[in-house]
């Protein structure tokens, strides 16, 4: 589904993806996890063209990943991305912010797209929730939102960039319910997390990247409970 191939990329003469290797299948969840600054977000960005890279290849089904590309904005509504910041439209309520891409960018008729989003807010739990504006919402209500309104694009795939990080303690679980139900879908899912748990129950994968490269990558269990290497051991130490 997504293959990267020895990704490299600097921001002026600082390296900050140093070759990165890591092919997603189909209905795979991998976690990504690592400490501040060591890339995570950069690696995102460039699997959704958000930010371009320097050197290697990325390839989304078999379409290469470049911010030139003539596809580039079909490829960007292939993969989902679901910021820490929920980036919602603060004046349009939750059933518009769900709608706004299918109508705008996907031009799909506006019966059929608030149809669709209503059954993705009642998915992510908030039927009762359709007319009510993001200021309205709690945090985790509003990512809820979030993730109906990437869903709403009918991505193959979804990004997840520390989706919970922002949230009170109390709401990190509704978030986390979601995510764990898609998943359970079959949802191919790239999740940059600090929640091991969640890590720990769901990701088939999970990665640890370190200063700009992967430096382990295996089953939770194996990554997560008996890490091979002294920095996984370390990192590990200070988040659980
Ligand atoms: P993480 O998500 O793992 O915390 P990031 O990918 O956000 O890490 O950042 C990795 C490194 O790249 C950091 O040192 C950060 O300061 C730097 N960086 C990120 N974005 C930019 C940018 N747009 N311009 C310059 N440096 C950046
Ligand atoms: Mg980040």
């Amino acid at each position: 589904m997504i293959e990267i191939r020895d990704v490299h990329k600097s921001f002026g003469a600082v390296p900050v993806l140093k070759g990165i290797t890591l092919r997603i299948e189909h209905g795979e969840v991998v976690c990504l996890i690592g400490a501040s600054g060591s890339g995570k977000s950069t690696l995102l960005r460039c699997i959704n063209a958000l930010e371009s890279y320097d050197s290697g290849e990325i390839t989304l089904l078999d379409q290469r990943v470049e911010q030139r590309s003539r596809h580039i904005n079909q490829l960007r509504t292939q993969v989902g991305m679901v910021f820490q910041r929920f980036n919602l439209f603060p004046h349009r309520t939750a059933l518009e912010n769900v709608m706004e891409g299918p109508v705008h960018v996907k031009r799909e008729p506006r019966e059929q797209a608030r149809r669709e989003a209503i059954e993705l807010l009642h998915k992510v739990g908030l039927g009762e929730k359709l007319d009510a504006y993001p200021h309205q919402l709690s945090g985790g209500q509003q990512q809820r939102v979030a993730i109906a309104r990437s869903l709403a694009m009918k991505p193959k795939a979804i990004l997840f960039d520390e989706p919970t990080s922002a949230l009170d303690p109390e709401l990190v679980g509704e978030v986390l319910s979601v995510m764990r139900t898609l998943a359970r879908e079959g949802m191919t899912m790239l999740v940059v997390t600090h929640e091991m748990g969640f890590a720990r129950e769901v990701a088939d994968r999970v990665c640890f990247l370190h200063a700009g490269l992967i430096i382990e990558e295996g089953s939770a269990q194996q990554v997560l409970c008996s890490p091979r290497e002294a920095r996984t051991r370390e990192f590990l130490r200070h988040v659980l």
